[in-house]
C-alpha cells in the first residue's frame, strides 16, 4: 500500500513539473529585465534583394526583445545583379549597380502574414511600399494591393525619396517628396486615413546643410490632412549640421500632421552619441511627447534584432516615465487607423 502511495506521489510531482514547463513562456524570464515594452514602428521584412530570415524568426525575436507589435514594410527597390559582377550584391551600397522598383515586395509581405495564426497576425501592421513615387501610376498599385488584400494594410511606406547613395542608383528621375506624382497618393492617404512613412534626407553629406528640407516641407504643408512620419528625423550618414534640433521644433510647432521616427543612424549620430542621450533632444521629446516613435529599421535579417531595439532603453531611462511609454509603445496606436 505504502509503495503504491509513494509511486503515485512521485508521478504527481513529475507530471506537475512537466506541466509547469509546458505552460511557462520561454521568453517570460528574459522579458522581465526590460522596464518598457516596445512597439517597433519601422522594420523591413525583406532586404535589398527581397530575401528574408522569415516571419517566424522575426516573431521569435520580437518575443525575446519584449516587442509586442510591429510596423512592417517590404522594400520598394531591389538591387540589380549585373552579368559582369561576379559577387552578388545584397545591400544597395555593396557596389555601383543600380536598383529598380519591385512591386512584388508587397505580395511577399502579405502572403507571409496571411499564413499566420490570428494571434500573431494581429501583432503585425503592414504597409504598402512597392511603387515608383515618380510614376503617376503609383496610386493604381496601392489600390490594387488594397483590393487584393482588403483589411490588411494600415499605411503607406517606407517611401524612399532622397536617400544618400541610393538616390543616384535608382533608375529614372530623382524621387522627391514634393513631386507632383505623389499628390494623388497623399490625397488618397488622407481620405483613407492611411499614414505615410517617408525617407527623405534633409541634406546631402557634401554640403552638410538642409539643402532638401523644402521638398519635405512642401509635402507636409500642402497635405495638412495626410499624416506623415518623417523617418530618421531626415538624418542620414554623413549629415550632421548645426540646427537640426531647432528645425525639428519649428516643423512640429507648424505642422500638426508631422510625426518622426528616430530609427537608424540618427540615434547614434545625434540623439544619443556614445550611448548618452543629448539633453537637447530629451527636452524636445518632453515638449512633443506624442510625435516621436522608435523602430529597428532591420532589413530582412533579424539576428541582432534584440540589441537594435533595446538600444532605446538608455533613452527611455532618461525620459519621464509617461514620455518614455509614449515613445516606446503608445504613440503608434494613436497614429495608426483602428482595425
Ligand atoms: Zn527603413
Amino acid at each position: 500500500m505504502k509503495k503504491t502511495i509513494l509511486i503515485i506521489a512521485v508521478l504527481l510531482v513529475c507530471t506537475s513539473q512537466i506541466f509547469a514547463q509546458n505552460t511557462e513562456s520561454p521568453n517570460s524570464v528574459e522579458n522581465k529585465k526590460y522596464n518598457y515594452r516596445i512597439n517597433d514602428i519601422h522594420c523591413h521584412y525583406v532586404d535589398f534583394i527581397q530575401n528574408t530570415d522569415g516571419i517566424d524568426v522575426l516573431l521569435k525575436q520580437m518575443d525575446h526583445a519584449a516587442v509586442d507589435n510591429i510596423v512592417l514594410f517590404g522594400l520598394s527597390v531591389t538591387k540589380l545583379w549585373t552579368d559582369f559582377d561576379r559577387e552578388r550584391p545584397t545591400y544597395y551600397d555593396d557596389n555601383d549597380a543600380p536598383v529598380y522598383y519591385y512591386a512584388f515586395t508587397d505580395v511577399i509581405l502579405a502572403e507571409a502574414i496571411k499564413k499566420l495564426p490570428k494571434k500573431q497576425k494581429d501583432r503585425i501592421y503592414p504597409m504598402i511600399c512597392g511603387f515608383n513615387p515618380v510614376d503617376k501610376n503609383g496610386l493604381d498599385h496601392i489600390k490594387r494591393m488594397v483590393e487584393m488584400y482588403p483589411d490588411l494594410w494600415v499605411g503607406i511606406g517606407e517611401v524612399f525619396f532622397r536617400h544618400d547613395d541610393l538616390t543616384r542608383m535608382t533608375y529614372g528621375r530623382n524621387p522627391t517628396a514634393n513631386c507632383t506624382s505623389m499628390e494623388p497618393i497623399y490625397q488618397y492617404a488622407a481620405e483613407k486615413n492611411l499614414p505615410i512613412w517617408i525617407h527623405s534626407d534633409i541634406g546631402d553629406p557634401v554640403a552638410n546643410k538642409p539643402t532638401f528640407l523644402y521638398e519635405m516641407e512642401e509635402a507636409i504643408k500642402n497635405n495638412p490632412k495626410t499624416k506623415i512620419v518623417w523617418c530618421h528625423v531626415g538624418n542620414t550618414r554623413g549629415v550632421d549640421f548645426e540646427g537640426l534640433d531647432e528645425t525639428t521644433i519649428r516643423l512640429l510647432n507648424t505642422y500638426p500632421n508631422l510625426y518622426y521616427d528616430i530609427s537608424w543612424v540618427v540615434f547614434e549620430q545625434i540623439i544619443a552619441p556614445n550611448g548618452k542621450p543629448d539633453p537637447k533632444w530629451i527636452a524636445i521629446f518632453e515638449q512633443f511627447p506624442t510625435r516621436f516613435m522608435v523602430g529597428t529599421d532591420k532589413i530582412g535579417g533579424f539576428s541582432d534584432y534584440v540589441q537594435t531595439i533595446r538600444k532605446y532603453d538608455v533613452l527611455f531611462d532618461a525620459l519621464t516615465p509617461e514620455t518614455a511609454k509614449r515613445l516606446a509603445s503608445e504613440n503608434m496606436f494613436e497614429l495608426l487607423p483602428k482595425r
